[in-house]
């Protein structure tokens, strides 16, 4: 329970500078982030809960599947990067350390988790298998722009697979996909939300995958195929539009933002890091496919606002809000009631922000607006006026406020 009395934080402030975009604007008002410098944000109570419910519904559905959570180092020493060449690499953060030692402050994790798996992944019957954490990652971006879109440091899910069978592979690489629809819809934004193909970049020959969510302010354009809606990335729509999976000419083009990826790493980095298993014969093969799989959260966080927001505030689905209900108290006599109240409703899994702030702000007025403000969808309030009726006001959004038994 988040009890408003104690709370250091509220709403009644100056308009933020620092936003080119409605819901960064509203995140930045309405105190759920705050802007440390460009490109790097702190997430304040309220925003933090919200942060928090993107990164449980993904993370419940990684576990579903079976991938097994870690937590990687946020550091990592240059001789790994040595390894595969990507020391330099252009927004890496480098670190000068003691005795002449260099560390990254990591961009990605395939330089920690392949030395780290392939300590394990010794036997043919150890594969397949898939890793995932959820951490910052830090990109030092030349201009970072547009809120938590392309921030310096950013909160992500990463997950990396190992396999030692192309048809597995590919079998794998599709599951993740339907995880990836899955998580999408939870978050609210399935619908809208397509499955892109994209250039492999320098990992593979083939294609990789986006996810890409419509936004009118997205910053990518997107091909999407009329006939099977799979979504076409720009850079690899060269001259005429067909579609890759069924051949179709005809096209919606769209904006939007990308909110996840899948990558098929082949070997790139099993080869330089000497991944090595012994196979049922008992001989040692160095063929170990990767693949990773990335979910931006905290930009999810921005996507999820901007595709809910009004003008004003940003209308959260219940699973993602704040909190699923805000109780106004009037009257100091009414907070034992609302405290028997908040705990019942967390007993039924609800969570709950009790506006229990008396004297200068025992005001009617600022409490409902700060519940709105927040977007959270159950509001309820208990006063002398309620209790005469008979219990406490319950207003759902969409609908007329009823009066409920306490
Ligand atoms: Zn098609």
């Amino acid at each position: 329970m988040l009890q408003l009395s104690n709370f250091p934080i509220n709403t009644l402030k100056s308009t933020p500078n620092g936003s080119d975009n409605t819901s960064t604007w509203l995140l930045l008002q309405w105190w759920y982030i705050r802007q440390e410098m460009a490109g790097v944000y702190s997430f304040l109570p309220i925003g933090l809960r919200v942060l928090r419910n993107i990164e449980n519904i993904v993370r419940e559905e990684m576990d579903n599947a079976w991938y097994h959570e870690v937590l990687m180092s946020v550091i990592t020493d240059k001789s790994s990067w040595d390894i595969t060449g990507r020391w330099n690499m252009d927004v890496m953060f480098h670190v000068p350390a003691h005795d002449d030692k260099q560390y990254s402050i990591n961009p990605t994790n395939e330089e920690t988790v392949v030395p780290m798996m392939k300590e394990f992944l010794q036997s043919y019957k150890d594969y397949p298998t898939c890793v995932y954490h959820i951490q910052k990652k830090f990109r030092n971006e030349k201009r970072a722009k547009s809120g938590l879109l392309r921030g310096r440091e950013f909160l992500m899910k990463d997950a990396y697979s190992f396999h030692i069978d192309d048809e597995e592979f590919s079998d794998f690489y599709e599951s993740v996909k339907q995880v990836y629809v899955k998580i999408f819809e939870r978050l609210w934004v399935g619908s809208d939300t397509y499955e892109t193909v994209a250039d492999g970049g320098d990992f593979t020959d083939k294609y990789s995958h986006e996810f890409q969510t419509v936004l009118p302010i997205g910053e990518d354009d997107i091909y999407i195929c009329s006939w099977c809606r799979l979504g076409h990335n720009k850079e690899v729509v060269q001259g005429d539009f067909v579609c890759t999976r069924c051949d179709s000419k005809e096209f919606d083009l769209k904006q939007a933002s990308e909110v996840g990826n899948i990558f098929p790493l082949e070997t790139k980095f099993s080869k330089p890091f000497e991944v090595e298993y012994t196979d049922k014969d008992n001989k040692m093969v160095d063929r170990v496919l990767m693949g990773c799989y990335g979910i931006g959260i905290s930009r999810l966080m921005w996507v999820i606002a901007e595709y809910s927001a009004t003008e004003k505030w940003i209308l959260w689905p219940e699973s993602i809000a704040p909190a699923s209900h805000y109780i106004i108290v009037i009257g100091e006599d009414n907070i034992e009631n609302a405290f028997e109240l908040a705990g019942k409703l967390e007993s039924e899994w609800k969570t709950v922000i009790l506006d229990d702030r008396m004297g200068r702000k025992d005001w009617f007025g600022q409490k409902a607006a700060d519940c709105e403000l927040w977007g959270i969808p159950n509001r309820i309030v208990i006063s002398p006026k309620t209790l005469e009726q008979g219990g406490y006001e319950l207003l759902q959004r969409g609908q007329e406020p009823t009066i409920e038994k306490l």
